[in-house]
């Protein structure tokens, strides 16, 4: 028997595999993304209603968008998202695994504490994904976040730049101002939620750059020699050169996500 309970779950499934092949058919994911794509949108979308699933689209729309912006630049600098930008399912899941689990509590109960972690895990998310894409097309070159005297290439982790400083901040202001507007974590006033959603942003791109600068893998290309966060440049597998061989930025950004939902706790907790 069809319940209207399941309609719902049938309707809500239909809505993010429709999401998921636009952006499969933009070449901004690809095939296994696509799957990606709705383990990580489907409990969103269940646990949080559309209000929730907006927030996560527009990271996604947003993370596309300044990926593609100026993409021939960053890729003559050799430093752009390997194969066109397309996102694969391990970037995927490490950019919306926290959120989608926190779906998945507001599911079996939730309340204003998760929306405030959600809101903080997806400002985190694409606070990380635009300040690296902005930052490459920095004019100065990034400093590392440790020792900020001595300058690195663009694209080197744990290397921050105005720029980069300015995409975080942009980003975080934009999904604070989108949750406000729909009424997620509506705590108090619309500024209130967007300084909560600067927070999260703030917070995880700072654990980012931090884990990015000391213990992340670190490794560099053997046919160009530029330093790469990815597994893989110039389509051959990079060589490892120093930090925790495990931890690579797909680890880092799951840690900077956790980090930017209890950023945005934190500033929650304290002025509500
Ligand atoms: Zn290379």
């Amino acid at each position: 028997m069809v319940t209207p309970g399941l309609l719902a779950s049938l309707l809500d499934l239909a809505i993010v595999v429709a999401f998921a092949l636009v952006a499969i058919g933009a070449r901004a994911i690809d095939r296994r993304g696509f799957l990606a794509s709705l383990a990580v949108g489907y409990p969103i979308l269940l646990g949080g209603g559309l209000r929730w699933f907006v927030m996560v689209a527009t990271f996604f729309v947003l993370g596309v968008a300044f990926t593609w912006y100026r993409y021939e630049y960053k890729k003559s600098i050799g430093s752009a998202q390997e194969k066109g930008g397309t996102r694969n399912w391990p970037n995927i899941l490490a950019n919306g695994g926290v959120a989608s689990l926190l779906g998945l509590g507001e599911l079996l109960g939730g309340g204003v504490t998760f929306a405030v972690l959600y809101l903080g895990a997806i400002s985190a998310a694409a606070s990380d994904t635009v300040a690296t894409e902005l930052g490459l097309l920095s004019r100065s070159p990034p400093r590392l976040i440790t020792n900020l005297a001595r300058t690195v290439s663009p694209g080197t982790s744990g290397g921050v730049s105005a720029m980069g400083m300015a995409g975080t901040l942009l980003a975080s202001a934009l999904i604070g101002g989108v949750a406000g507007a729909l009424g997620v974590a509506s705590v108090a006033g619309l500024g209130q939620v967007v300084a909560i959603g600067v927070a999260g942003g703030v917070a995880g791109s700072l654990a980012d750059s931090l884990a990015g600068a000391t213990f992340q893998r670190k490794s560099f290309c053997v046919v160009c020699g530029k330093p790469s966060e990815n597994l893989e440049h110039c389509g051959e597998p990079t060589r490892f050169s120093s930090g925790l061989r495990l931890v690579d930025n797909h680890v880092v950004n799951v840690l900077a996500t956790l980090v930017g939902a209890l950023g945005s706790l934190g500033l929650y907790l304290l002025i509500r």
